[in-house]
């Protein structure tokens, strides 16, 4: 079929380390050997995806062969597999680029994650799919021959490597567009020349890909003769039509399972699935999954958001979860098959067209419709999703207004009235077990599940018995200043403005002697206060800190200003706890120095209570020591 057209190939190297990443793959993949089938199998039907989608605007591109197709063929002899198939294919640099240099591949992003530990990291590439390279599981030779559609067959290159280090490139002419992967099997790999054996891997991984994916047998031309001659008898052994055009009656959980590899590259099972038929002037049909595991790069890739394929009358478009999908819900992946979208779709008219907003809030509502549904009736599922993307939902409540009701009830919270963080609790369970007279919802937010638990602006709400949501996720500050309001029930934070109605009945008015040291306090304190009051929060603490009800918490300010940002200084107020003794002995004190001393100790425990750090942190000692001894 080909013929060389340069005298003899060059040779590249590889980047350094990737021979280690080879062979560490193909260790930790070993046990899983063929799914180098399904990886090939899948590039395969992702470049007869492209190539259709090529045509739509150019036909010739078909170069007369419309028959899309994947053909898998084995030689005994050779003790070869082939992977055929007649898709968009790869011109020389696409060749060098995407396969090459490993740069473009799922392999690549193991690459990058690979950090000291091996062992451990043997156990991360579980997350990653694992691409082309993982023919070397198998093979210890892989001779890939490609010709991109439209390119004249001159034009065509082969690849060849034993994955050691190097590989070659050769010009070669190729009779046909498309790319063919020939695995030149390694010593022991025998099981997989048998037309059973892979006939069998490829219906269990691949039969839910929407093109036919073929395999040869030789038949005898005339049956009933015995020494009939033979001919090749191509048959199909997947079901070729998209998985979700089925009616899902049709479909096995392990098809969806497989599906689901397929197209998030990912090892692990969905958590869920929503397979739906939308009828109507908008006609589509939606299959979204929720993950198990949240990829690495879930927390901090912002743009480049990949895992919703738009197909319009079934032919694949692009990635669209950029346009179709809230950022908050970039944890789902599927498929959007649309019959009303024009096939020229691009993604500028995506994002505005009105099509597209109905699809995307369709979408929207299935998901949260699925996680309310999870919630309820599955509430360990529900929690593995929450341990999972519990963090990224939280960005739906700001950027979702019109769903953050919705998005609310799907929250979970560690609680002061749970002594395990791990045990969490809904808002609206919350609400069932509120005290008499209650009339909000507490939280506290802090830099860690620590200082939340013990701060001091906890200790009015234990005597009375008042549940506080404890917040420590990063989110959780930003997250609250745009929450107010749950159901009827306001939102507030222990650490924020005035405590109204927390008076216990027998509590005191200050006398005026009290209002004079809190005067004196404040003298000392200057401009690190902007006033010192007695407080309603404390039954145990001295001091503690309190913000106005639109400030940002303390411990953000600090966070924004470790990162360089500007923020409006916003001076706390010191409460003062009347009833502890550290204030009976500020009323007696006589010496004016220890007065000082003792007001800069109040005002500097309220500050490490809140978990924040001391300007003069050697000052501090040595006053409490002047004062101990
Ligand atoms: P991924 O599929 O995740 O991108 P792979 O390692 O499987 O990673 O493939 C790397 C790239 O090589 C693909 O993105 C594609 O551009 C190219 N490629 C692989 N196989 C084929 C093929 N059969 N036809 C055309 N291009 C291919
Ligand atoms: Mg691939």
């Amino acid at each position: 079929m080909t013929t060389k057209t340069s005298v003899k190939p060059e040779k590249h190297q590889f980047q350094a380390e990737v021979k280690q990443v080879l062979q560490l793959m193909i260790n930790s993949l070993y046990s899983n050997k063929e799914i180098f089938l399904r990886e090939l199998v899948s590039n395969a039907s992702d470049a007869l995806d492209k190539l259709r989608f090529a045509a739509i605007s150019d036909d010739s591109l078909y170069a007369g062969d419309g028959d899309l197709r994947v053909e898998v063929e084995y030689d005994k002899e050779q003790r070869t597999v082939t992977i055929r198939d007649n898709g968009i294919g790869m011109n020389r640099d696409e060749v060098i680029s995407n396969i090459g240099t490993i740069a473009r591949s799922g392999t690549r992003q193991f690459l990058d994650s690979l950090s000291g530990d091996e062992k451990q990291d043997a156990n991360l590439i579980g997350q990653f799919g694992v691409g082309f390279y993982s023919s070397f599981i198998v093979a210890d030779k892989v001779t890939l021959s490609s010709r991109k559609a439209g390119d004249k067959p001159g034009k065509g290159i082969r690849w060849e490597s034993d994955g050691s280090g190097e590989y070659t490139l050769e010009t070669v002419k190729l009779a046909k567009h498309g790319t063919e992967i020939v695995l030149h099997l390694k010593e022991g790999e025998d099981e997989f020349l048998s037309d059973w054996q892979l006939r069998s891997i490829i219906t269990r991984y691949s039969d839910h890909i929407g093109f036919p994916i073929r395999m040869s047998t030789e038949v005898k031309v005339d049956p009933e003769a015995e020494d009939s001659e033979t001919k090749v008898e191509w048959n199909d052994i997947n079901k070729a039509s998209a998985l979700w055009t089925l009616p899902k009656t049709e479909i096995s959980v392990d098809e969806y399972k497989a599906f689901y590899s397929h197209i998030s590259h990912a090892t692990d099972e969905p958590l869920s699935w929503m397979h739906n038929r939308v009828e109507g002037n908008q006609s589509y049909t939606s299959l979204l999954y929720i993950p198990t595991n949240a990829p690495m790069d879930m927390m901090v890739s912002r743009e480049e958001r990949s895992g919703l394929k738009l197909y319009i009358k079934r032919v694949f478009i692009m990635d669209a979860a950029e346009q179709l999908l809230p950022h908050y819900l970039r944890f789902v992946c599927g498929v959007i098959d649309s019959d009303d979208l024009p096939l020229n779709v691009s993604r500028e008219i995506l994002q505005d067209s009105s099509m597209a907003r109905k699809i995307r809030a369709g979408l929207v509502k299935r998901v949260l419709d699925t996680l309310e549904k999870m919630a309820n009736n599955e509430p360990e599922k529900y929690q593995t999703f929450w341990d999972n993307f519990g963090q990224v939902l939280k960005e739906g409540m700001v950027e979702d207004m019109p769903n953050q009701q919705r998005i609310a009830k799907l929250l979970r919270f560690a609680s002061s009235r749970n002594s395990d963080d791990k045990q969490v609790v809904s808002l609206s369970e919350y609400l069932e077990r509120k005290v008499e007279d209650q009339d909000a919802i507490w939280f506290i937010t802090a830099d860690n599940q620590g200082s939340a638990r013990h701060s001091p602006h906890l200790e009015v709400f234990k005597r009375d018995e008042i549940e506080v949501l404890l917040m420590s996720d990063r989110i959780d500050e930003w997250m609250m200043g745009y929450f107010r309001q749950f159901e009827d029930t306001q939102l507030k934070s222990v650490a924020k403005g005035e405590l109204a109605g927390k008076d216990s009945a027998d509590e005191s008015e200050d006398t005026a002697a009290a209002e004079g040291i809190f005067k004196r306090i404040a003298e000392v304190l200057g401009d690190k206060v902007s006033a010192v009051k007695s407080s309603k929060r404390l039954t145990e603490s001295a001091a503690c800190l309190i913000l106005d009800e639109n400030e940002m918490a303390m411990h953000m300010q600090r966070l924004l200003e470790q990162a360089g940002q500007e923020i409006p200084s916003s001076k706390p107020v010191l409460e003062v706890n009347p009833e502890h003794a550290l204030f009976s002995k500020m009323e007696a004190e006589q010496d004016e120095d220890r007065f000082v001393d003792f007001s800069n100790l109040l005002f500097e425990q309220a500050v490490l209570a809140e978990g924040g750090q001391l300007e003069d942190p050697a000052g501090f000692v040595q006053r409490m020591n002047k004062l101990l001894v």
